[in-house]
């Protein structure tokens, strides 16, 4: 279990690093940070959000896909066109309506360092998608259209 960093801090604004060569490290991170996910109730989460700058994210959207870990993830193509609400465990306590591709291809590494690529639509591809952003140093709040407050039960969080 990490500790997920919050909003305003910095290291939520920078751009993370490709990751070079996977390391037991890389892999304990991606360990660490689904737990961390999990206990969180979160669908995605970034290695910046627990203080890491390292291009590498996880996500469960709880479909047939399970737990997908990606090393250096990079759209590929995207497609349509959604619109809807999105939280972040960085910014708890509140939501924004975002503007997404419907559907995304995501291509990777996994954690032994093979090639890998996913297609997500709905709330998969929302969730590559806001993961992706933060690799970048951009939180759903840059690009929200409206962001408010949500009750603590109602919380969906990425
Ligand atoms: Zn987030």
């Amino acid at each position: 279990m990490r500790i997920i960093v919050l909003e305003p801090d910095e290291v939520l604004h920078q751009v993370a690093k490709e990751v070079k060569k996977i390391t037991p490290n890389v892999q304990k991170l991606l360990t660490d940070m689904a737990e961390t996910m999990y206990e969180a109730e979160g669908v995605g989460l970034a290695a910046p959000q627990i203080g890491i700058l390292k291009r590498v994210i996880v996500v469960d959207v709880g479909d047939d896909n399970g737990l997908i870990e990606l090393i250096n993830p990079e759209i590929v193509s995207k497609d349509g066109e959604q619109f809807g609400p999105e939280g972040c465990l960085s910014i708890p306590g509140y939501r924004g309506d975002v503007r997404r591709a419907q559907t995304v291809t995501v291509k990777g590494l996994d954690r032994n360092g093979n090639e890998v690529t996913y297609t997500g639509s709905d709330l998969l591809a929302r969730a590559f998608q806001h993961e992706i952003d933060h690799l970048n140093g951009v939180l759903y709040t840059d690009i929200a259209e409206h962001v408010y407050e949500i009750p603590p039960e109602e919380e969906e969080k990425e």
